[in-house]
């Protein structure tokens, strides 16, 4: 696939504390990891997989995805981007894939995601703090993400969580 954007904030990242994307704890420990193909040139990567030792949270394990790739729907965020631009240049589905180097079926996906994604990332940017683009803080991008975007897999998070009275 061709990416135009190169990013390398590892040292940002690095000095960044893992918090739990469940409760926000920072009382964590890692816990082994997982295999997954890299979005961008297919090859094997590793998640980082932790455990939330917070007695209060209702969750137990999270994972922290490398930089620049996107929860669930498995793409980096630069190919998401660079879809959503090509359809707004006119581009037809052919062309896209062509472009992006992969099958017809994954553009038509990619594109009909891109035209929720875009309008969502282009008002979240402007409030969330991991703004503005591409995001600073990638933990708490995917993690916004991943609730606006499928909300049934936070369903064990109560309401009141964060509620201190
Ligand atoms: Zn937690």
């Amino acid at each position: 696939m061709k990416e135009s954007i190169i990013r390398n904030q590892s040292s940002a990242k690095e000095k960044q504390q893992v918090r739990c994307c469940h409760c926000s704890s920072s009382l964590t420990i890692r816990n082994g990891t997982y295999p997954r193909n890299h979005p961008r040139d297919d090859t094997e990567i590793r998640v980082q997989r932790y455990l939330c030792k917070s007695p209060l949270c209702p969750w137990k394990s999270f994972s922290v995805l490398p930089e620049s790739m996107m929860p669930v729907v498995r793409q980096s965020f630069e190919t998401i981007c660079c879809c959503a631009a090509l359809v707004t240049t006119g581009m037809n589905q052919a062309q896209t894939a062509r472009f992006l180097g992969c099958t017809r079926g994954v553009a038509k996906r990619l594109r009909i995601f891109c035209q929720k994604f875009m309008p969502w990332f282009s008002r979240e940017k402007t409030v969330a703090e991991w703004g503005p683009d591409p995001p600073s803080f990638w933990p708490d991008f995917t993690r916004d993400f991943s609730q606006s975007f499928f909300p049934g897999r936070w369903v064990k998070l109560p309401s009141t969580q964060n509620i201190h009275c």
